[in-house]
């Protein structure tokens, strides 16, 4: 988040500059310009899995654009809200800043005021909601949504990094990460390589006690906890599959034997759940992707750079990351978003920044009277010679 701010103050100067694109013969001695301009009041509403983050970066490039902010934190994360809720006044004026704390229905009071801009973080569901409420005013809106993330992983991978980098994007804040690779595509033989593999890294990462690990977090709340032991039904347990309520713990746990219709693979996980769904080869697991809705990024894992690019051309996704998991969204010159019900818009750095930001174009004459001899012909009366100009 600091960096998201540094990189922001650095260009900033840049960014706000008016732009000159390109003129034709027509507009030689014009002044044409794009003008950076505020939209003027934007309503942020925050989700609660990185509170502060999620909030402020979207703030920061809001406020960087000239805009006054609404700052609605998400209420399941009380503790953040309220530190929110007491910081921010100190430091920015609350009359162009404010703060507004509390649940949906606070929320759907905030979504019936008239805002100039809306950036939404969350689920898809509430999404939809949110755009709706944006639609009475025609206000333009950026959804950052969630979705299933698929990971390809094919048999010419280098198999213990592939399973260190994707266990960690999926345990990394309990699994609950919008952009963790949510389940696994593979061949059946790559399934049994993958689950001993991730047997001997859980155990070098977590010990014999993962409960007692102090480098595992836990579920949020009760909701999402019972939520994710529904989910735990599906399939077969390969690995992990204790739990314990009093602590919201859940062990990081192996599925197979999924089916395509099973709940775990209908709904975004945002646990330490990992799926496999076993597809026979690579253009299986794209048929399976493309039929369902487009993910908010796409991982696969392979050493094959024809096969990796295979899957970028075929597939859409809001991000794609080959054998990496969740390190695209640190990188400030790429602009992070979903893309169909994986959302719409983005931001980060300078993409923030133009999210926030109204192109006015701008078109400057003088009076000269050289000017306009060359605009005559556009003035009535009108004749075969003018139109021939
Ligand atoms: P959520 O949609 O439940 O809540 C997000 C915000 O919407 C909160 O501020 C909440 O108060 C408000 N809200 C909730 N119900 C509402 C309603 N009925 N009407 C109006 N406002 C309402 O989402 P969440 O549980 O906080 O976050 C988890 C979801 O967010 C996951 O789907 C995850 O993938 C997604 N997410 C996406 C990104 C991204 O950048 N694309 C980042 C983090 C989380």
């Amino acid at each position: 988040m600091k960096n998201d701010i540094k990189h922001i103050l650095y260009h900033l100067n840049d960014w706000v500059k008016p732009e000159k694109p390109d003129k034709s013969f027509v507009n030689m001695l014009d002044d044409v310009h794009i003008y950076n301009d505020p939209f003027g009041v934007v309503l942020v509403i925050g989700a609660w899995n990185y509170p502060l983050q999620l909030l402020l970066v979207p703030v920061a490039a809001a406020i960087a654009a000239g805009n006054c902010v609404v700052l609605k934190p998400s209420e399941i994360a009380g503790n953040c809200a309220k530190f929110i809720a007491e910081t921010i006044p100190k430091y920015l004026d609350n009359d162009c800043y404010p703060v507004v704390c509390g649940g949906p229905s606070e929320t759907a009071d905030l979504l019936n005021q008239r805002f100039d801009y809306i950036f939404y973080t969350g689920s898809t569901r509430v999404g939809k909601i949110v755009h709706a409420a944006a639609n009475k005013n025609l206000t333009p809106t950026t959804l950052e949504l969630g979705g299933k993330s698929p990971c390809y992983i094919d048999k010419s991978v280098e198999l213990r990094t592939a399973v260190k980098r994707i266990l960690w994007g999926k345990l990394i804040n309990c699994g609950q990460t919008c952009i963790a690779p949510d389940y696994i595509l593979c061949s059946k033989e790559m399934e049994q390589k993958f689950i001993a593999e991730a047997r001997e890294v859980l155990k070098e990462w977590y010990g014999d006690n993962i409960q007692s690990s102090p480098d595992l977090s836990r579920v949020i709340n009760q909701n999402n906890f019972q939520r994710l032991l529904g989910l735990m039904k599906s399939g077969r347990v390969a690995v992990g599959g204790k739990y314990d309520a009093s602590e919201r713990f859940i062990e990081p746990t192996i599925l197979v034997d999924v089916k395509p219709d099973d709940p775990i693979m209908e709904e975004e996980i945002f646990g330490p759940i990992l799926p496999i769904y076993t597809v026979e080869n690579a253009y299986d697991a794209i048929k399976f992707i493309n039929a369902r809705e487009k993910p908010l990024v796409l991982y696969v894992f392979s050493n094959s750079s024809k096969l990796i690019k295979e899957f970028k051309n075929n597939t859409t996704s809001g991000g794609f990351c080959s054998n990496e998991t969740i390190m695209h969204v640190g990188v400030d010159t790429l602009p992070f978003g979903g893309v169909g019900m994986s959302g719409m818009g983005s931001y980060h750095g300078k993409y923030g920044f133009d999210t926030f930001t109204h192109k006015k174009s701008c078109l400057g004459k003088n009076l000269a009277m050289l000017g306009e001899k060359m605009a005559s012909a556009r003035y009535p009366p009108y004749s075969d010679r003018k139109s021939s100009l």
